[in-house]
């Protein structure tokens, strides 16, 4: 038997609970940057500006016109589980918001320095203020001046956290990361105009208008090759939008832009978003790697972007923490249903394809 006692049980300091949620949220930049990117659309914005410095690990920073914050909510806004989109967890079936825990801010502020300046639409000065630990600034927000909305500023990423500072990649290779996720919401919210660059330059890396389309945001992000190569791609299967029934198994509608056999990429390109989120899903890419598989030739990949809609409570959001993979009910059926109708679209183009060119 080990005679050695065991270490006494104790709590763990509120202070330490939260660094260690934090850690799970924010992993690096990018995570910091899409829950903030996340919190401007949910505010309603229609124009978003983001500046980077070294690939986020000293600066980032997201201006929105969105609606602000009320002075009287400031105190909570990083307060951890302190939010105005959630009230009940069933609520979540139904969310029609991006954020819902109120624990990225709260996060990020035990991992970095964090600075708001807010303005209400409507008031005569913004407010600025700063935050650590989850509490506000005890000397309370400052007035400024300010244009209608928010801006974020987070500085010294991971400031307190040497081994996760050391397991970032480098600068360039977390930029590159930034730009991907910003790449994917432009593309999906082609309302909305997105522009990110480095902090002391003078050109955006990314720059799309809040007027055009998805079709002329895939270009500007993906470049005109592939924006030539997309068919218009649709499927629905069962009664998404009405009254689910039950043996409505695998309802769905899906929408996007697939690219043509001619297309020939490097890699296999796929901007899932379902219900609104973006979202991995390796199994949907695999059968869609699969589908293509048997009409492309050899070593070409595709692009595909596409837009799922699945009933709320068939899909589960809380799934992980940087609510990156959603789980959803009928994964197989709706993936197979999906692939057959890419494989018609597919096959339906080379047949016509054929057919034109033997005229
Ligand atoms: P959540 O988004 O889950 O509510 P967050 O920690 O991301 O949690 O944000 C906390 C709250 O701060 C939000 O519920 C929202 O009310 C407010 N907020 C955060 N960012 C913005 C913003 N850019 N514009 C307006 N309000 C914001
Ligand atoms: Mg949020």
């Amino acid at each position: 038997m080990n005679s050695t006692k065991p270490a006494a049980i104790r709590q763990l300091d509120e202070a330490v609970v939260n660094q260690i949620a934090a850690g799970e949220i924010i992993q690096r930049p990018v995570n910091a940057l899409k829950e903030m990117l996340e919190n401007s659309l949910d505010a309603g914005a229609t124009s978003i500006s983001v500046t980077v410095k070294d690939g986020g690990n000293k600066l980032l920073q997201i201006q929105d016109n969105g609606h602000g914050v009320d002075r009287e909510d400031l105190p909570l806004l990083c307060q951890r589980h302190a939010t105005s989109k959630l009230r009940e967890y069933e609520d979540l079936t139904s969310i029609n918001t991006l954020g819902f825990r109120g624990e990225a801010l709260a996060s990020i502020s035990y991992i970095a320095h964090l600075t708001v300046t807010t303005m209400t639409h409507g008031a005569t000065h913004g407010l600025k203020v700063a935050y650590r630990d989850g509490v506000m600034d005890p000397a309370g927000p400052k007035p400024c001046a300010a244009n209608p909305g928010t801006t974020i500023l987070v500085e010294d990423l991971f400031y307190n956290s040497s081994t996760r500072k050391k397991a970032l990649k480098a600068s360039s290779d977390e930029y590159g990361r930034i730009l991907d996720m910003l790449g994917c919401y432009a593309v999906f919210k082609a309302g909305v105009a997105f522009s990110c660059k480095k902090q002391g330059e003078s050109k955006p890396d990314l720059h799309t208008m809040a007027g055009s389309s998805r079709l002329d945001n895939i270009r500007t992000v993906h470049g005109a090759a592939v924006a030539r190569a997309l068919l218009p791609f649709k499927a629905t299967q069962g009664a998404t939008g009405t009254a689910v029934l039950e043996e409505d198994a695998a309802s769905f509608t899906a929408e996007g832009y697939a690219s043509g056999p001619d297309y020939n990429g490097k890699k296999t390109q796929l901007i899932l978003f379902i219900n609104g989120r973006p979202v991995d899903c390796s199994p949907l890419k695999r059968a869609i790697e699969a589908t293509y598989a048997a009409v492309l030739p050899k070593g070409y990949k595709p692009f595909v972007f596409l837009e799922l809609q699945l009933p709320g409570d068939h899909v589960d959001v809380n799934l992980h923490p940087t609510k990156h993979e959603v789980g959803f009910l009928h994964q197989d059926a709706l993936i197979e249903q999906l692939c057959a109708a890419l494989d018609s679209l597919l096959t339906a183009y080379d047949t016509q394809r054929t057919y034109k060119q033997t005229l």
